[in-house]
């Protein structure tokens, strides 16, 4: 039986990146030793680093004035590391849109002064998110912070952060965790991207950043070595020693993803697994999604059942299929599939059939 894994994180990588670590394993590239053997200041190590941010680079047409930053401690990481790098005499305007909002903003309150806006509302009966017209940011704001994909609750924000009404110079940061490599961005939108790794891009515990050089200077040395963004640029990543195995295998993934045709064709396919999922859901009696259409996450996509039951119920037959860790998050329960650029047509396939027969079958 083929094993489909929806776990929203650490997630599945793609089969191809696996099988390649896995023969490479113990002995890499004929030294006979492991990649996560060797010195991270070996000349080979150095290569594995450099094509991997050049991977990353050409995927995303990141531009010369902006660094990518490997850092450690995950997504949140980056929620005091933010703030401690970016904050000023000023408020941050953080906008919330569920459960990783909400999380950056009471981390973010230990280091800096913060103005939260609730950004969602309902419309037709379903969770939306206000257009970025609308939101407002104060005229000597520190920075915008807001995370265009909601993991937990399953909303994406889809529109470009340039629309956001804000005195030019406020710099734009965004928690891409779940969403980032999913879809055509344009770099220049943004001041700084973060993202936790275990999504969408290789093994927990790695932070990717994208920072704008231009703000790399508000960086103070008093805080945490580890957590300085201007330090971290400087010392290429490695001022201390880096988490080397993670970074190999997120360059394997950002090769895989280039193999693939890039982040134009995984959208594509994207576009038509999420869609498989929603239309389901709209076509049935048994399942409800409570996000509205224009806010519906292409990565996660959560729906309920009458009760925890049936809901309970869904979870085991579907493991006993081979389609696993589709149990929602433990805060807001109902089911979640995670469908990361990883996940096959074949699997979304295969759940869209299950949730059929699982329907049909008088539940
Ligand atoms: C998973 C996730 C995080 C947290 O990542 P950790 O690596 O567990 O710290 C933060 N933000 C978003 C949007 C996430 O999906």
């Amino acid at each position: 039986m083929t094993i489909y894994n929806f776990c929203a994180g650490p997630a599945m990588l793609p089969i191809e990146v696996m099988q390649q670590a896995q023969a490479e394993l113990v002995n890499w590239q004929n030294t006979g030793s492991s990649v996560m053997e060797i010195s991270h200041r070996s000349k080979e190590f150095i290569k594995v680093y450099e094509d991997s941010i050049a991977a990353l680079r050409a995927l995303l047409s990141i531009p010369d004035n902006y660094s990518v930053l490997y850092m450690q401690g995950g997504g949140r990481g980056q929620f005091s590391a933010v703030p401690l790098n970016l904050r000023n005499e000023n408020s941050a305007d953080y906008f919330n849109t569920g459960s990783w909002s909400t999380s950056a903003v009471s981390e973010a309150k230990q280091f800096t002064s913060v103005t939260e806006h609730t950004i969602t509302n309902q419309l037709d009966g379903k969770t939306a998110v206000m257009p970025m017209a609308d939101w407002s940011v104060a005229a000597e704001s520190a920075y915008v912070h807001y995370c265009p994909n909601e993991t937990i609750e399953g909303i994406e924000i889809f529109e470009t952060p340039k629309n956001i009404a804000r005195p030019l110079q406020v710099p734009i940061i965004a928690d891409m965790s779940s969403t980032i490599l999913s879809r055509q961005i344009d770099i220049k939108d943004y001041d700084l991207i973060y993202a936790g790794a275990q999504k969408n891009i290789g093994p927990s515990g790695l932070a990717i950043v994208i920072i704008k050089n231009d703000l790399l200077a508000r960086s103070k040395s008093t805080i945490p070595s580890l957590l300085n963004y201007q330090l971290t640029q400087q010392k290429q990543s490695m001022f201390n020693t880096p988490p080397t195995f993670a970074i190999y295998l997120a360059g394997k993934v950002f090769n895989w993803l280039l193999d693939q045709g890039g982040i134009a064709e995984i959208e594509k396919k994207n576009i038509v697994k999420a869609k498989k999922l929603y239309e389901t859901i709209d076509n049935s009696d048994l399942y409800h999604n409570s996000i509205h259409p224009t806010n519906r996450s292409r990565m996660n996509v959560t729906f309920t059942l009458r009760n925890s039951e049936l809901t309970e119920r869904f979870v085991q037959q579907a493991e006993l299929e081979g389609l696993k860790a589709l149990k929602g998050h433990r805060s807001v329960g109902g089911i979640r599939a995670s469908i990361y650029n990883a996940m096959p047509i074949e699997g979304v396939d295969a759940l869209v059939s299950f949730m059929k027969n699982f329907e049909r079958q008088g539940a």
